[in-house]
Protein backbone atom coordinates (compact mmCIF):
# COMPACT_ATOMS: atom_id res chain seq x y z
CA UNK A 1 0.00 0.00 0.00
CA UNK A 2 1.67 3.80 -0.88
CA UNK A 3 1.89 6.21 1.99
CA UNK A 4 -1.11 7.65 -0.04
CA UNK A 5 -3.17 5.29 0.17
CA UNK A 6 -2.80 4.74 3.80
CA UNK A 7 -3.14 8.09 5.09
CA UNK A 8 -6.51 7.76 2.84
CA UNK A 9 -7.63 4.99 4.53
CA UNK A 10 -7.23 6.22 7.81
CA UNK A 11 -8.71 9.49 7.18
CA UNK A 12 -11.53 7.64 6.02
CA UNK A 13 -11.65 5.34 9.04
CA UNK A 14 -11.17 8.61 12.01
CA UNK A 15 -14.22 9.87 10.49
CA UNK A 16 -15.85 6.79 10.38
CA UNK A 17 -15.57 6.25 14.19
CA UNK A 18 -16.57 10.07 14.51
CA UNK A 19 -13.08 11.44 16.24
CA UNK A 20 -13.76 14.32 13.64
CA UNK A 21 -16.73 15.84 12.33
CA UNK A 22 -17.91 18.03 8.96
CA UNK A 23 -13.54 19.47 8.27
CA UNK A 24 -12.30 19.04 11.55
CA UNK A 25 -8.95 17.15 12.30
CA UNK A 26 -5.80 16.96 10.02
CA UNK A 27 -3.61 13.91 9.49
CA UNK A 28 0.10 13.63 7.88
CA UNK A 29 3.05 11.29 7.20
CA UNK A 30 6.64 11.96 6.60
CA UNK A 31 7.71 11.22 3.32
CA UNK A 32 11.76 12.01 3.59
CA UNK A 33 13.30 14.21 5.12
CA UNK A 34 12.32 17.06 2.58
CA UNK A 35 8.44 16.24 2.46
CA UNK A 36 5.13 15.41 4.36
CA UNK A 37 2.37 14.37 3.32
CA UNK A 38 -0.92 16.13 5.28
CA UNK A 39 -4.69 16.46 4.70
CA UNK A 40 -5.74 19.45 3.22
CA UNK A 41 -8.28 22.40 4.99
CA UNK A 42 -11.69 22.11 4.41
CA UNK A 43 -12.29 18.76 3.66
CA UNK A 44 -13.73 16.74 5.47
CA UNK A 45 -11.37 13.65 5.98
CA UNK A 46 -14.74 11.10 5.37
CA UNK A 47 -14.04 12.19 1.86
CA UNK A 48 -10.78 12.70 1.29
CA UNK A 49 -9.41 11.00 -1.71
CA UNK A 50 -5.48 10.20 -2.21
CA UNK A 51 -5.22 13.16 -5.15
CA UNK A 52 -6.16 15.59 -2.30
CA UNK A 53 -3.27 15.10 0.00
CA UNK A 54 -1.13 17.62 -0.43
CA UNK A 55 2.98 17.54 -0.37
CA UNK A 56 4.51 20.65 1.58
CA UNK A 57 8.78 21.04 3.30
CA UNK A 58 9.64 21.11 6.68
CA UNK A 59 8.49 25.02 7.02
CA UNK A 60 4.73 24.27 6.24
CA UNK A 61 4.96 25.28 2.59
CA UNK A 62 2.95 23.58 -0.13
CA UNK A 63 5.35 21.90 -2.74
CA UNK A 64 2.32 19.68 -4.30
CA UNK A 65 -1.23 19.56 -4.64
CA UNK A 66 -4.17 21.79 -5.04
CA UNK A 67 -5.65 22.56 -1.49
CA UNK A 68 -4.88 25.02 1.32
CA UNK A 69 -2.46 23.88 3.92
CA UNK A 70 -4.17 23.84 7.62
CA UNK A 71 -3.06 26.41 10.21
CA UNK A 72 -2.97 23.46 12.29
CA UNK A 73 0.07 22.45 10.63
CA UNK A 74 2.72 24.03 13.19
CA UNK A 75 1.48 20.57 15.65
CA UNK A 76 2.85 18.52 12.69
CA UNK A 77 5.63 20.42 11.78
CA UNK A 78 6.97 20.67 15.70
CA UNK A 79 6.67 16.81 16.01
CA UNK A 80 8.99 15.63 12.57
CA UNK A 81 11.69 18.26 13.88
CA UNK A 82 12.07 17.50 17.11
CA UNK A 83 11.28 13.66 17.06
CA UNK A 84 12.77 11.61 14.50
CA UNK A 85 11.60 8.38 15.34
CA UNK A 86 7.95 9.81 14.20
CA UNK A 87 6.48 8.76 10.72
CA UNK A 88 3.23 10.13 11.55
CA UNK A 89 0.88 12.50 13.53
CA UNK A 90 -2.98 12.60 13.83
CA UNK A 91 -4.84 15.47 15.54
CA UNK A 92 -8.62 14.72 16.19
CA UNK A 93 -11.36 16.35 18.47
CA UNK A 94 -12.77 12.69 19.51
CA UNK A 95 -15.63 13.25 22.01
CA UNK A 96 -14.18 11.56 24.99
CA UNK A 97 -11.03 12.40 25.27
CA UNK A 98 -11.80 15.79 24.18
CA UNK A 99 -14.64 15.56 26.97
CA UNK A 100 -11.52 15.15 29.56
CA UNK A 101 -9.05 18.51 27.30
CA UNK A 102 -12.50 20.38 28.20
CA UNK A 103 -12.47 19.50 31.77
CA UNK A 104 -8.65 20.70 32.12
CA UNK A 105 -7.21 16.68 32.78
CA UNK A 106 -4.69 14.51 31.40
CA UNK A 107 -5.05 11.26 31.76
CA UNK A 108 -1.97 11.03 34.17
CA UNK A 109 -3.17 7.89 37.06
CA UNK A 110 -2.75 4.26 36.78
CA UNK A 111 -5.95 2.75 35.71
CA UNK A 112 -5.63 1.09 32.92
CA UNK A 113 -2.38 -1.35 32.69
CA UNK A 114 -2.95 -1.76 28.49
CA UNK A 115 -3.23 2.01 28.29
CA UNK A 116 0.22 2.77 30.72
CA UNK A 117 1.97 0.38 28.54
CA UNK A 118 1.16 1.41 25.09
CA UNK A 119 -0.01 5.32 25.48
CA UNK A 120 2.34 6.53 28.86
CA UNK A 121 0.76 9.57 30.54
CA UNK A 122 -1.11 11.52 28.57
CA UNK A 123 -0.59 15.12 29.17
CA UNK A 124 -3.03 17.91 29.24
CA UNK A 125 -1.43 20.56 26.88
CA UNK A 126 -2.14 24.39 27.88
CA UNK A 127 -5.13 26.14 26.12
CA UNK A 128 -3.51 27.40 23.23
CA UNK A 129 -5.27 29.71 20.12
CA UNK A 130 -5.23 27.70 16.94
CA UNK A 131 -3.44 28.69 14.60
CA UNK A 132 -0.87 30.71 16.06
CA UNK A 133 2.15 29.09 17.72
CA UNK A 134 0.26 29.23 21.35
CA UNK A 135 -0.82 25.38 19.88
CA UNK A 136 2.87 23.54 19.35
CA UNK A 137 4.51 25.56 22.20
CA UNK A 138 1.89 23.73 24.43
CA UNK A 139 2.84 20.38 23.47
CA UNK A 140 6.28 21.57 23.67
CA UNK A 141 7.21 20.37 27.35
CA UNK A 142 6.45 16.90 26.57
CA UNK A 143 6.70 16.20 22.90
CA UNK A 144 10.01 14.23 23.61
CA UNK A 145 8.68 11.29 25.40
CA UNK A 146 5.03 11.04 24.84
CA UNK A 147 3.02 9.35 22.07
CA UNK A 148 -0.30 11.13 22.83
CA UNK A 149 -1.36 14.32 23.95
CA UNK A 150 -4.63 16.47 25.10
CA UNK A 151 -4.80 19.71 24.04
CA UNK A 152 -6.84 21.87 26.02
CA UNK A 153 -10.74 22.74 25.18
CA UNK A 154 -9.64 21.63 21.66
CA UNK A 155 -8.51 17.95 20.73
CA UNK A 156 -6.32 15.04 21.00
CA UNK A 157 -2.98 14.39 19.24
CA UNK A 158 -1.37 11.14 19.01
CA UNK A 159 1.79 10.28 17.38
CA UNK A 160 3.52 6.66 15.45
CA UNK A 161 6.53 5.67 13.55
CA UNK A 162 3.57 4.72 11.49
CA UNK A 163 0.54 6.30 10.12
CA UNK A 164 -1.31 2.73 11.60
CA UNK A 165 0.56 3.60 15.11
CA UNK A 166 -0.71 6.89 15.22
CA UNK A 167 -4.26 6.00 14.45
CA UNK A 168 -4.15 2.80 16.93
CA UNK A 169 -2.84 5.11 19.75
CA UNK A 170 -6.28 7.69 19.32
CA UNK A 171 -8.23 4.93 18.97
CA UNK A 172 -6.86 3.20 22.20
CA UNK A 173 -6.87 6.76 23.99
CA UNK A 174 -10.46 7.39 22.90
CA UNK A 175 -11.50 4.30 24.50
CA UNK A 176 -10.19 4.67 27.64
CA UNK A 177 -11.07 7.71 27.82
CA UNK A 178 -14.63 6.64 27.37
CA UNK A 179 -13.93 3.79 29.82
CA UNK A 180 -13.47 6.28 32.39
CA UNK A 181 -16.15 8.59 31.67
CA UNK A 182 -18.63 5.39 32.39
CA UNK A 183 -16.49 4.55 35.11
CA UNK A 184 -17.12 7.93 36.94
CA UNK A 185 -21.05 7.36 35.90
CA UNK A 186 -20.62 4.89 38.38
CA UNK A 187 -18.62 5.97 40.54
CA UNK A 188 -14.71 6.94 40.94
CA UNK A 189 -12.36 4.98 39.01
CA UNK A 190 -10.08 3.01 41.63
CA UNK A 191 -6.05 3.82 40.90
CA UNK A 192 -3.41 0.52 40.36
CA UNK A 193 -1.11 0.55 43.91
CA UNK A 194 1.78 1.61 43.63
CA UNK A 195 3.66 -1.23 43.90
CA UNK A 196 1.42 -2.93 41.45
CA UNK A 197 2.59 -0.05 38.72
CA UNK A 198 5.69 -0.65 39.89
CA UNK A 199 5.67 -4.15 38.80
CA UNK A 200 4.22 -3.43 35.59
CA UNK A 201 7.18 -1.32 34.85
CA UNK A 202 9.64 -3.74 35.56
CA UNK A 203 7.80 -6.59 33.76
CA UNK A 204 7.40 -4.32 30.74
CA UNK A 205 10.90 -3.35 30.09
CA UNK A 206 12.00 -7.38 31.30
CA UNK A 207 8.81 -9.11 29.34
CA UNK A 208 7.94 -6.94 26.56
CA UNK A 209 11.30 -5.29 26.04
CA UNK A 210 9.39 -1.78 26.42
CA UNK A 211 12.02 0.99 27.85
CA UNK A 212 9.19 3.43 29.07
CA UNK A 213 10.82 7.11 29.58
CA UNK A 214 10.39 7.83 33.27
CA UNK A 215 8.90 11.83 31.94
CA UNK A 216 5.95 9.07 30.69
CA UNK A 217 5.21 7.41 33.49
CA UNK A 218 1.97 7.67 35.87
CA UNK A 219 1.77 10.33 38.22
CA UNK A 220 1.15 8.99 41.89
ZN1 LIG B 1 -8.24 20.88 15.99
Amino acid sequence: MSLREELTLYCHKVYEKEYVSAYDGNLSARIDNKRILITPSGKCKGEIKEDDLLEIDYDGNLLEGKGKVSTEVKIHLLVYKLRKDIHSVIHCHPPYSTAFAALGEGLNRPVFPEVILSLGKVPLCKYGTPSTDELPNSMLPYVDFSWAFLLENHGAVTIGKNVKGAYFRMEKLEHAAKTLFIARLLGREKTIPLQKLKELYSLAEEVYGIKIDDRNKMDY
